[in-house]
């Protein structure tokens, strides 16, 4: 059955981390997270060499009255893949139809979805690298020739049928690009990698979202969280959001800076935006593995964390900062990291 067939499914599922601060994977409160969501590439920020990419092919595709190519979007959680899908609907003109690959759990059940599909529809598929391989079989001949193959009857009776499909786009969301079997990842158009964004990127979605939420903030206020919202917009909203709350505690009109750095050390978020399990990661690999490598597995079970979430969430950003390097050998971590934590950094 297909559980959620046309929502968002909660890509969370990761045991504690689900209620981090700064986890950048979808928890409860971010069902207000919708309102905050652009819909039109204008609004949408950052991305640019995306963006340019797609306006090209998006206007091709008009000009044509041809669905566009399939996307593969890919990259950490929280950067906006989501969001982006449905921007290209909106800027399509074309209706979206929303699932996610733990979702589907049975041919027949894609099957259904693909010959609901209008002309120019678009289908999202969240987290498709966790569609069943089978299952992933029905899209090879969907997307190269929009047709349905199957097998009706059985034994000598069984008879092999071809079910033409209207033209759609298939949009493909993933943070793990590396885990799409190849027959599917050749079949996509467009392959474009999400990156993270910059503080002055992050200033603008915090100065927006805060202007939705009905609460002004300052100039300063807002570079101090962008700052420490680890590059994603997800986190930037939530942080957001836990900052407002302080505010109206204080019965504050505005959101200063005094009150988001009051906050922000109440929530243990530090001034690079990590937070506690960042620290036991980093603080498990300098002192029970000497500094590393160690292997994800080994750092998993020593820190009480599910791998796949130290691998998409804790340590793209930490990567990022130069605090880890990941090597066939496991995770090390850098002198910054040390410095960072302050704690004496030897090297062999
Ligand atoms: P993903 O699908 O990559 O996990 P989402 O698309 O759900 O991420 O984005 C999370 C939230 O961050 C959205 O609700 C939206 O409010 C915000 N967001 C993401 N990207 C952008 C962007 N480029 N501009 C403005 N807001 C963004």
């Amino acid at each position: 059955m297909i559980k959620s067939q046309f929502s968002k499914e909660n890509s969370a599922d990761s045991g504690d981390l689900d209620n981090r601060l700064v986890s950048s994977l979808t928890i409860e409160d971010d069902e207000a997270e919708n309102s905050l969501r652009p819909h039109t590439m204008s609004e949408y920020v950052g991305q640019s060499k995306i963006k340019k990419n797609l306006d090209v092919y998006i206007t091709a595709a008009k000009e044509r009255k041809d669905a566009l190519d399939h996307v593969l979007l890919y990259g950490p959680p929280g950067l906006g893949k989501t969001t982006l899908a449905h921007v290209i609907a909106c800027e399509l003109g074309s209706q979206i139809r929303v699932t996610s690959g733990p979702a589907i759990e049975r041919a027949a059940d894609l099957a259904a979805i693909l010959t609901n599909l209008e002309k120019g529809d678009i289908l999202f598929i969240d987290e498709i690298h966790r569609l069943n391989r089978n299952i992933e079989e029905v899209l090879y001949p969907a997307m190269e020739d929009f047709s349905l193959d199957f097998v009706s009857g059985k034994g000598p009776m069984a008879r092999s049928i071809r079910l033409p499909l209207k033209r759609f786009t298939l949009i493909g969301a993933t943070t793990r690009a590396g885990m799409l079997s190849s027959p599917l990842r050749d079949r996509f158009g467009m392959m474009l990698r999400l990156e993270m964004y910059s503080p002055e990127e992050l200033m603008s979605i915090i100065t927006r979202s805060a202007r939705i939420l009905g609460i002004p903030i300052d100039a300063d206020a807002a570079l101090e969280l962008a700052k420490r919202s680890r590059g994603t917009p997800r986190i930037a909203n939530r942080l957001l959001r836990r900052v407002r709350d302080f505010a109206q505690y204080e019965k504050l009109d505005r959101i200063n800076f005094s009150i988001t750095r009051k906050a922000l050390t109440l929530m243990d978020v530090d001034d690079l935006g990590l937070d506690v399990t960042d620290r036991t990661v980093l603080e498990a690999i300098i002192e029970k593995f000497g500094g590393g490598p160690v292997g994800l597995d080994t750092l998993a079970a020593a820190t009480g964390e599910e791998a796949s979430t130290i691998e998409d969430v804790v340590e793209p950003f930490l990567i990022q900062l130069g605090f880890i390097t990941r090597t066939p050998r496991g995770r090390t971590c850098t002198a910054n990291a040390y410095e960072h934590l302050g704690k004496k950094y030897q090297t062999e």
